[in-house]
């Protein structure tokens, strides 16, 4: 008869089986407890009316008692253990290193009582009967607390070591060995859904560049054949959310390969070789399976530039996860049909050894979505929804400026969540303006505690704003002003900045004037200030600090920066300027924002009628918009055509 053959792959059930350990452990309790300790496994308990009787009779050798438990032991004479009353009593230990067993046992009550009976009984008969006394310990006891810590070693080290196989992949759960097996999870191109280029929108570039590698992978010939060389791998890097996982998806379901998808902190292990050992293995899968896609996301956990930071040495472990990355794309073997396509937000951190031409031959920059691209996306994610009329999507798009994929996905799904919480039967054009006020601003603090004359306060930081942004040429138009608390910010001033590619130190100083325009208005009507102003203060000093010490746009410094866009030499400790220098930098941060601020109060102070006007407009409706601004100044002198729309939430 032909022998069966295990022609499965599953992992054949280990030798070493944790449930053995466990049974060990509980043997050696049981058998300590057992043989170890007590002697009173096959004593017979009595009375001490018996044991009188017993003694007169002669038939006891010798009573032990224990004091600390009130016990006492009794030992009969060879003569006694024939008699037929004591029959069915030990006759003999259990085992032959163990003390003589006593045939009955007793809770003697009072130790003086008892110890007189005795007495008195032995000199009655003129008996030469032994009297011990001793002590006994918990034997159970002792055994339990001395094992005890064993046990919790083994107990520990047995969870550790099922979590670590457990968690190793490749379905092998229970399987020690498998911890340098790579975590990545397969997508059959068969039985998986398939996201497609259909369900990406916008993105036309990135989508054109990502097209090409399906092409390489389904026709390599196509490229091989005239000496050109199919490309290691592509690097997606924007911002989060902007659709880079979404595009590594579509290249798999419209490549049609097996695709391995794992994060780069699936390779990061607390032990040593494990992640160089997980990226041996994924290459040695995706190679079998080729041609085939490997995504690598948040390439940064691992891919960070080596040898930066590291005074404790802890980053060893990553480098040498990195180090292999680098071996294995550089590869041996060119024709072998695997792409890794790698995602990150932070390109900047990434070493370049990974960057260069030969492991991410390309780079594709995926970026956050403008106007007609917020509009695809919005087409993709109402497709679900369901709307009570037909949506102007020139108008979400335009309210959702600097949204990525990712914050519109959340938009549609928001405001389906707002009409469904109002019992309404569809999505109202209403629903996405609070779904977008609500993902902007965070959640309206119905509730917060506002005293009359907080809210006074933060109108007239509000009105602020949106009076020097009203009168200055380079300041983004204000388009709307509340005063409802939302999140962390208890007002907020929505701008309409111009899409600008470069900008000019007048615009920057309009634009931090506008900032300080909140602080300044709370000086001009009640010469007071207020810690209102934090966010604004962190924006404006953040610009300044960027004019100075980034752009080379101060006359004092001059042509000069201090930024290194490689990102190898941050400085940590070390700055790039001498302690002089510092100083200047700081002198000319302050001196710019002092400018601004004074300017700020110098035009508040010359409209005060209209923003006090403002204000209590403000009180009284709480939100207001660009029309009500427009009946209070008139028609903005350097009005342009309206492109974008940016919340700007200010404290
Ligand atoms: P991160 O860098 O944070 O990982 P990411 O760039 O990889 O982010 P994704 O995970 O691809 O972002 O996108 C998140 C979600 O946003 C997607 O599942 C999708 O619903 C939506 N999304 C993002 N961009 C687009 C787009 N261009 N078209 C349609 N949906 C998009």
């Amino acid at each position: 008869m032909a022998k069966e053959n295990n022609t499965n792959n599953t992992p054949k059930k280990p030798r070493f089986s944790s449930w053995w350990i466990y049974g060990v452990v509980i043997a050696l309790i049981i058998g300590f407890q057992f043989f170890g300790g007590s002697s009173f496994s096959s004593t017979e308990k009595t009375t001490t009316s018996e044991l009188q009787e017993f003694l007169r009779n002669g038939d006891i050798s010798k009573i032990v008692i224990i004091t600390n438990t009130r016990q006492a032991k009794v030992y009969l004479t060879e003569e006694a253990l024939n008699k037929d009353v004591h029959k069915g009593v030990a006759q003999k230990p259990l085992l032959p290193s163990t003390s003589l067993v006593p045939q009955y046992v007793l809770d003697y009550g009072d130790l003086q009582i008892f110890q007189n009976e005795i007495t008195e009984i032995k000199k009655e008969n003129n008996l030469d009967t032994i009297v011990e006394f001793d002590t006994e310990s918990n034997v159970i006891g002792e055994i339990f607390l001395t094992l005890l810590p064993f046990a919790l070693i083994i107990g520990i080290w047995i969870y550790l070591m099922r979590r670590m196989s457990g968690g190793a992949g490749g379905g092998a759960g229970g399987q020690i060995f498998n911890i340098g097996k790579s975590k990545a999870k397969l997508f059959d191109e068969k039985t998986d859904t398939r996201t497609s280029f259909k369900d990406v929108a916008g993105l036309e570039g990135a989508k054109e560049e990502v097209q090409e590698i399906v092409e390489f992978l389904k026709n390599p010939d196509k490229y091989t054949s005239l000496g050109g060389k199919i490309p290691k791998g592509a690097l997606l890097v924007g911002p989060p959310g902007t659709g880079k996982t979404l595009l590594a998806k579509a290249v798999a379901g419209e490549a049609k390969v097996p695709f391995f998808s794992l994060s780069g902190s699936d390779f990061v292990e607390m032990f040593v070789g494990v992640g160089a050992s997980r990226v041996r293995d994924l290459f040695k899968q995706a190679k079998d399976k080729s041609p085939a896609i490997i995504f690598i996301d948040e390439i940064d956990a691992i891919g960070r530039a080596r040898g930066k930071n590291n005074f404790t040495g802890s980053n060893d472990e990553r480098e040498n996860t990195l180090n292999q990355l680098l071996t294995e794309m550089d590869g041996f073997g060119t024709n072998t049909n695997v792409i890794v396509l790698a995602a990150t937000n932070r390109a900047d951190v990434l070493d370049k050894a990974l960057m260069r031409a030969g492991r991410f031959d390309r780079q594709i920059y995926v970026d956050l979505p403008d106007l007609n691209e917020r509009k695809e996306i919005f087409e993709v994610h109402l497709r679900p929804i369901k709307t009570a009329e037909t949506l102007d999507l020139d108008f979400l798009a335009k309210q959702t400026p600097g949204f990525s994929g990712a914050d519109i996905a959340n938009v549609c799904n928001e405001a389906a969540l707002i009409a469904a919480r109002k019992e309404k039967k569809a999505v109202t054009k209403q629903d996405f303006l609070d779904a977008v006020d609500r993902i902007v601003g965070g959640l309206e603090k119905k509730n917060k505690i506002i005293t009359p004359e907080e809210k006074k306060t933060i109108a007239f930081h509000e009105a602020g704003h949106a009076t020097v942004s009203w009168m200055l040429e380079h300041a983004a138009p204000l388009v709307k002003v509340t005063i409802v608390p939302r999140g962390q910010s208890l007002g907020a001033a929505w701008y309409l900045p111009e899409e600008r590619l470069i900008v000019r130190p007048e615009q920057m100083m309009d634009e931090m004037c506008a900032t300080m325009g909140g602080r300044a208005a709370e000086k001009v009507i009640f010469n007071k200030i207020s810690t209102g102003a934090l966010s604004d203060l962190e924006k404006v000093t953040k610009q300044a600090r960027a004019m100075v010490t980034i752009y080379g746009l101060n006359d004092e410094l001059g042509n000069i920066t201090y930024y290194d866009s490689s990102g190898q030499n941050e400085y940590g400790f070390t700055k790039p300027y001498s302690e002089e220098t510092a100083q200047k930098i700081d002198q000319e941060i302050s001196k710019i924002i002092e400018k601004q601020y004074q300017r700020a109060i110098k035009l508040l102070d010359e409209n005060r009628d209209k923003l006090t006007e403002l204000a209590e407009r403000l009180l009284d409706k709480e939100v207001i918009f660009k029309d009500d601004l427009e009946k209070i100044f008139g028609r903005r002198p350097f009005e342009k055509e309206e492109e974008e729309l940016e919340p700007e939430p200010a404290k």
